[in-house]
C-alpha cells in the first residue's frame, strides 16, 4: 500500500495548508512509492517562523555548545541504529544500488553529523591585538535560520553537509528536499526528533522548486541560503536571495576531466575511471565524465576499459550484486538520450550502449562511452548527469591542461600518473575545487568540497564549512576609568 507522508513543521507532522499532495515513484519499477504533502509559500512561511522562534527562545538557543554537540551525536548514534533502514528507504526513493547507499553514502552521512558534533564547542572567536587601555576580540555567531534546497542524487547526504554544521554552529533550518526524492528526509527528521532535538529546530518542507523552492530562497527571514543543485537552478537561486541581500552557498554543476598519462598504473586507471563515471549511474557532480588518455596508451588503455565497461551489471538496485541502478526518473533518461543523439549527431563514435536498458518497467540506462569526441561538442562541454562518457586523446602536459581547463565548471578534475613532479604541476594547472591523484570521486567529513567558475562557491565539509555558518561580530572595550 502506498504510504502517506506530511510536512514536518515545529516537531509537528502537518498537511500543507493547500491539502495538495504529489506522487513520488520508485524509479526502479516505476510505481508509486508515497504520497508526499506538497508544500507551498505558506508552508515555508510557517516553517521559517517556527525556526526563527526555536533560534531565538527555547532549550536550543539556550543550551551549551558542548550540549548541543552532545545531542547531534546522540542524533548520529540513532542514524547508525536505522543506517540500513534509511539506505534502503533512499534507494526504493532514488536508485542508487543498495551496496553504496549501505556502504558508501549512509556511513559517510553519519560520520558528517559526528564531525561537526565535535565541532560544536570549538566554535570559537579570537582576542586581537588591542591598544593600551582598550579590550578588541571577536565572537563567532549563528546567522539564524538558514534555508536549505536539496537535490536527488544523494538526498540525505547532501541534506546532512547543510544540516549538520548549521546546527552544530546553534543556527535552525528548513529544508527543502527534490521533488523525486522526499521520503529518505522526511524518515531522517523522524530520528531527529526521537533523540530530542527541540521542536523548530530542523523542518521539512517538500514540494516544488519553482514554488517550496522559490519561497524560501527568496525568504527575507531567511538568514542563508544553501543550495546544491543543477547551474541553472544555482543562478535563479542566487537572484532570488539577492532580493533580500542573503548570502549563499552554491554547489552547482560539473563537467569534470579525469586524465590518464601514459606513465599510469593502468589497471588502477581503469578501475578508478570506471567508478569515476558510472558510480551512481553518472548522476553524481563530481563524476570524471570527460576522460581523456594520452596518444601513445590509447588503444590499450581504451580496450581495457570497455572490456570492463560491459561487464557492469544493471539492474534492480536493491539487490546487492547490482552495479548500476535506475536513473532518477523518466525525464531525466529522456534527458541522457537526447545527449546520445547529439552526440552521434556531431559525429562522435558511439562505441558502447547508448539506449536504455530493459529490467522491469524502471528508468535504466546502459553504460555508454563516446570516442572521437571534440572539444567542441555538446556532450563535451555539457553536464549529462548520466553514465554517459566522453573519450578525447591528448599529446602532453600542456594539451591535457588546456583541454581540461577549457569549461565552465570547476567542480573536481583527476589525474593518473606515477611522475610526482607531474603530478604537483597538473594539480597547480587544472582549475577545480578538487584535484584526485591516482583515484576519483573521494569524499571525507574533513575534506573541504566545492567548486570554481560555474560550479559554484562556498566549501561544505571540512572545518571551514563552520565559516558558511557563522558570522564574525568584533568587539571594542574601553577599560580606561574616563572615556579618552
Ligand atoms: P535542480 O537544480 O533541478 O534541483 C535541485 C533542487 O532545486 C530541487 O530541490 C529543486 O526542487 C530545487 N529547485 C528547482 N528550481 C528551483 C527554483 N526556481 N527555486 C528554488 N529551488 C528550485 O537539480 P537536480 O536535477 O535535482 O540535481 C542535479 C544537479 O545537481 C546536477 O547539475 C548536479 O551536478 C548538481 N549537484 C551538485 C552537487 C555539488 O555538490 N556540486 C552535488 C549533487 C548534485
Amino acid at each position: 500500500m502506498e504510504q502517506s507522508y506530511q510536512l514536518f513543521v515545529d516537531g509537528e507532522w502537518m498537511d500543507s495548508i493547500s491539502k495538495e499532495t504529489f506522487k513520488s515513484y520508485n524509479p526502479a519499477t516505476g510505481e508509486v512509492n508515497a504520497v508526499v504533502a506538497k508544500g507551498g509559500k505558506e508552508d515555508i512561511d510557517l516553517a521559517v517562523k517556527a525556526a526563527r522562534k526555536a533560534f531565538q527562545s527555547g532549550p536550543w538557543a539556550e543550551m551549551a555548545p558542548s550540549d548541543r554537540g552532545r545531542l547531534l551525536n546522540k542524533v548520529a548514534q540513532e542514524l547508525w541504529k536505522k543506517a540500513d533502514y534509511l539506505a534502503e528507504v533512499e534507494t526504493k526513493d532514488n536508485g542508487l544500488p543498495i551496496n553504496e547507499n549501505k556502504m558508501i553514502a549512509m556511513p559517510s552521512m553519519i560520520d558528517v553529523l559526528e564531525f561537526y558534533a565535535g565541532l560544536a564547542n570549538k566554535v570559537q572567536g579570537e582576542t586581537l591585538a588591542s591598544p593600551p587601555g582598550r579590550f578588541n576580540y571577536t565572537l563567532k555567531e549563528p546567522l539564524g535560520v538558514v534555508g536549505a534546497i536539496i537535490p536527488w542524487n544523494f538526498p540525505l547526504m547532501l541534506a546532512m553537509w547543510k544540516i549538520a554544521p548549521a546546527l552544530a554552529a546553534g543556527n535552525t533550518i528548513v529544508l527543502k528536499p527534490a521533488e523525486q526524492t522526499p521520503i529518505s528526509l522526511l524518515e531522517m527528521v523522524k530520528i531527529f526528533k526521537k533523540a530530542g532535538i527541540p521542536d523548530g529546530v530542523i523542518n521539512v518542507v517538500p514540494g516544488y522548486g519553482s514554488d517550496a523552492g522559490n519561497a524560501l530562497s527568496s525568504h527575507p527571514d531567511v538568514d542563508k541560503v544553501a543550495f546544491t543543485g543543477s547551474t541553472s537552478t544555482g543562478k535563479i537561486i542566487m537572484q532570488a536571495a539577492s532580493k533580500n541581500l542573503k548570502p549563499v552557498s552554491l554547489e552547482l554543476g560539473g563537467k569534470n576531466p579525469n586524465i590518464v598519462f601514459d606513465d599510469a598504473n593502468i589497471e588502477n586507471a581503469v578501475n578508478g575511471s570506471m567508478f569515476g563515471i558510472y558510480f551512481g549511474q553518472g548522476q553524481v557532480c563530481a563524476s570524471g565524465s570527460r576522460l581523456y588518455v594520452q596518444e601513445s596508451i590509447y588503444e590499450q588503455f581504451m580496450e581495457a576499459f570497455i572490456d570492463k565497461a560491459q561487464k557492469i551489471k544493471v539492474g534492480n538496485p536493491l539487490d546487492p550484486t547490482t552495479h548500476m541502478g535506475p536513473q532518477v526518473s523518466e525525464q531525466q533518461l529522456e534527458r541522457i538520450e537526447h545527449f546520445v543523439k547529439t552526440g552521434v549527431d556531431q559525429g562522435a563514435k558511439l562505441v558502447i550502449g547508448g539506449e536504455r536498458a530493459k529490467v522491469d518497467n524502471g528508468n535504466f540506462f546502459t553504460p555508454t562511452v563516446f570516442e572521437n569526441v571534440s572539444s567542441d561538442m555538446t556532450i563535451a562541454k555539457e553536464e549529462i548527469f548520466g553514465p554517459v562518457l566522453s573519450v578525447i586523446k591528448f599529446k602532453d602536459e600542456e594539451d591535457a591542461l588546456q583541454k581540461a581547463n577549457d569549461t565552465l565548471y570547476g567542480l573536481t578534475s583527476g589525474i593518473w600518473t606515477e611522475n610526482l613532479k607531474r603530478a604537483h604541476r597538473m594539480v597547480k594547472g587544472l582549475q577545480s575545487g578538487t584535484v584526485y591523484v591516482n583515484t576519483f570521486s573521494m569524499l571525507d567529513s574533513v575534506a573541504p568540497f566545492g567548486g570554481t567558475k560555474q560550479s559554484g562557491f562556498g566549501r561544505e565539509l571540512g572545518i571551514q564549512a563552520l565559516d558558511m555558518y557563522t558570522q564574525t561580530k568584533n568587539v571594542w572595550m574601553d577599560l580606561n576609568d574616563e572615556h579618552l
